[in-house]
């Protein structure tokens, strides 16, 4: 039997990694391509369904892992464009069932445009339009993409995923990865775990909330999956000014949360903007629930962690192996 020491050793599954290069992309097709806001959104991103049957990707990607896009055409300076990553967001059989057809939200990234960014430093005007997400969000189905991957070893369930809990925690589109692993670990082959899953979405308004109704659904459906949202941009309650951003979750539900981020067997997950990791350790400290997910490499303890800066934080604490993590 084991011990809750045993749960600490997280053993991730063996998965391949660049079985194409962006030296020799594969050519797949579009399937699919529709909002995945909720309702009107001013930030638009679109799930895009990619058929990759034709592929070296066919079956061989592992949920949490990313698939490479290559976007036609040549950036400012006259280079070919470059490979940009994206999560997928379809548990490890994929869409279909048999790892064919891969899904993904696309974030229209758009910009005010910044010559001292471009790489010819020319004055522009107007729009930046990102190059590889405005394209991946206006391709139609029956449209052919450059793919390559699968890309990352660590961001994934356990190899026994039985033996743990979760708290996924996700900003923006980094909710992919979840989409997956949620519908892996209670819709998957296995059966559904018992284990509990928290899931904690983070976005500027309700409407942004990707995949909300699916979540909700899954909510519904199981009793050990739960799902909470925190808006940033609209009033948090009645009477309120405010919004809240994700790491404020895990004190208004402190109460239940507490209990199982103690535990010995939960795995933290956190996917999203780059930094949002330092959120969620600056509130763990504070609450005394850092242990086991970030350990000190430096003297960054001889300071509160109210006053920690990413920069401390990103110097002075390493993720342990219950910690996964991909930002952006
Ligand atoms: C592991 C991983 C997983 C990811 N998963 C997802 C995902 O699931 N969904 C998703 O949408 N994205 C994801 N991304 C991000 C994705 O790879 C791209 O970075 C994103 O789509 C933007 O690419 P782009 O080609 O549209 O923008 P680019 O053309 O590459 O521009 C990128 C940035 O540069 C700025 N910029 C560049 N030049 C200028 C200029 N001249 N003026 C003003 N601004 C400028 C833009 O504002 C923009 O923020 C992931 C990234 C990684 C590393």
């Amino acid at each position: 039997m084991l011990t809750e020491q045993d749960c600490t050793v997280v053993e991730l599954p063996k998965v391949d990694t660049r079985l194409i290069t962006p030296k020799a992309p594969a050519i797949a097709r579009v399937v699919g391509n529709l909002p995945c806001t909720y309702g009107k959104s001013n930030s638009w991103v679109r799930n895009v369904a990619i058929d990759v049957s034709a592929t070296a990707l066919a079956g061989k990607i592992r949920i949490g892992q990313a698939f490479g896009i290559i976007p036609p055409g040549t950036d400012e300076d006259g280079k070919p464009h470059k490979v940009r990553l994206y999560s997928i967001a379809s548990p490890d059989a994929g869409e279909d069932g048999r790892g064919n057809i891969l899904c993904t939200p696309v974030k229209r990234t758009i910009a005010e445009f910044d010559p001292e960014i471009g790489g010819n430093r020319r004055a522009h005007r107007g729009m930046f339009m990102g190059a590889c997400s405005n394209y991946l969000c206006n391709l139609s189905v029956g449209d052919e993409v450059l793919v390559t991957g699968p890309a990352g070893k660590r961001f994934l369930l356990p190899a026994d995923a039985e033996r743990h809990d979760y708290v996924f925690i996700a900003t923006g589109t980094g909710i992919a990865p979840y989409r997956g692993m949620v519908l892996q670990l209670l819709k998957g082959p296995a059966g559904p775990t018992r284990r509990d899953i928290w899931l904690l979405a983070g976005a500027p308004y309700t409407s942004d909330l990707l995949y909300h109704e699916l979540f909700l659904e899954i909510e519904r459906e199981f009793d050990n999956f739960h799902y909470l949202q925190a808006v940033s941009r609209e009033p948090h309650a009645p009477g309120e000014l405010r919004g809240i951003y994700v790491d404020r979750l895990l004190v208004s539900h402190l109460e239940r949360l507490g209990p199982v981020l103690e535990r010995p067997s939960t795995l933290l997950y956190l996917c999203g903007i780059a930094g949002m990791q330092f959120s969620i350790y600056r509130r763990l400290a504070l609450l005394g629930l850092l242990d086991g997910y970030a350990v000190p490499k430096s003297d960054i303890c001889v300071t509160s962690p109210a006053d920690w800066t990413s920069t401390q934080m990103r110097r002075g604490l390493r993720a342990t192996a219950r910690c996964m993590i991909e930002v952006y």
